[in-house]
């Protein structure tokens, strides 16, 4: 899947201070994609970003960094009290130097098929960015998979919205991970099985081939006529592959007449 950035100098971001994410906040737009993009890099916006936007389509924008913190999830410290998600009072410090975030083209989280393959993906890819960053992992779960109403139910009950797929995507994102590598590794084996049964297919035919000779086979016609001839058999039909190959090979070495 392609990220595509987006991001200018505009946009809004600030160091995390030394604090490594490990939480995902999902959002939702309420506007379109190309809204999206133009408030995330106008100098006129002071006061908001995000990460990553996933079109209805399934394209996915990046606007910061991930080593970055984005605007996306700050409350004051009064506020903390009355967040949902845990994480809020275990960290007990801004949000954003701690979580990414994740906008969604729409308005009411009814995502489409597309958006939610590709957020799926994402959440993956954040997590895979976080590993190889800095050797943390964490699961992705209802701990460290957020909407943004767990964390500002004050301002944003409505974010990511009431018809956002929760129940699929924790359950989709529980399912254990098919990596391009593994996947390319896992074809590539399935490409040498399939050959390798062909081969055996073919193996199988010749033998059946060899053990069902349903008469004498043209090649083996003149060595047996011969082997008739001299009384060397009297029962020509019913043999055997090598039994023919026998005769003739017999009959070149000239010994049949
Ligand atoms: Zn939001």
């Amino acid at each position: 899947m392609d990220i595509v950035w987006k991001g200018n100098q505009h946009t809004n971001s600030s160091p995390r201070n030394g604090i490594v994410p490990f939480v995902i906040v999902n959002h939702i737009s309420t506007g379109t994609m190309s809204s999206m993009d133009n408030w995330f890099i106008d100098p006129g916006n002071q006061v908001s970003s995000a990460h990553f936007g996933v079109a209805r389509d399934g394209r996915i924008h990046q606007y910061v960094a991930v080593d970055r913190m984005a605007w996306a999830n700050g409350i004051p410290q009064s506020q903390f009290a009355r967040a949902t998600a845990q994480v809020v009072h275990d960290m007990n410090m801004n949000p954003n130097l701690y979580t990414v975030s994740i906008e969604h083209e729409g308005t009411n989280g009814d995502l489409t098929e597309a958006q939610f393959q590709s957020s799926v993906w994402l959440h993956r890819h954040i997590r895979k960015i976080i590993r190889d960053t800095w050797q943390r992992d964490f699961p992705l779960d209802t701990y460290h998979v957020l909407g943004h109403y767990q964390i500002n139910p004050v301002q944003k009950p409505d974010c990511p919205g009431p018809k956002f797929p929760w129940a699929r995507l924790y359950q989709t994102l529980a399912e254990p991970e098919i990596g391009d590598e593994e996947m390319e590794e896992l074809l590539a084996r399935l490409t040498a099985l399939e050959a390798q049964k062909a081969q055996l297919e073919a193996r199988v035919a010749a033998l059946e081939a060899v053990e069902h000779l349903p008469g004498i086979p043209e090649w083996a016609q003149e060595a047996v006529n011969k082997a008739v001839a001299q009384g060397l058999i009297d029962t020509p039909q019913g043999g055997s592959f090598d039994f023919y190959r026998f005769l003739t090979i017999l009959n070149r070495k000239g010994l049949l007449g």
